[in-house]
């Protein structure tokens, strides 16, 4: 069975969920228990931008207190 991902309406949850394509459900929210989500494309769209990243590697690390990175 494919795990969908999807995003609440309501108080904007991101969550994945086991879908079985023979039976559609209603998919509810884990955190707020809306029925109000949308499924979004999986992970396969998260992976486009890498290796193409934008965000240099240091900048993340500007206001953060850890230092290990550098
Ligand atoms: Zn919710």
């Amino acid at each position: 069975m494919p795990i969908y991902e999807y995003v609440c309406s309501n108080c904007k949850t991101h969550f994945e969920e086991l879908v079985s394509s023979t039976s559609p459900e209603i998919v509810r929210c884990p955190k707020c228990d809306s029925i109000k989500v949308k499924k979004t494309i999986s992970t396969a769209s998260f992976r486009m931008g890498h290796g193409g990243s934008t965000i240099p590697s240091g900048a993340l690390s500007g206001c953060s207190s850890k230092s290990g990175f550098s």
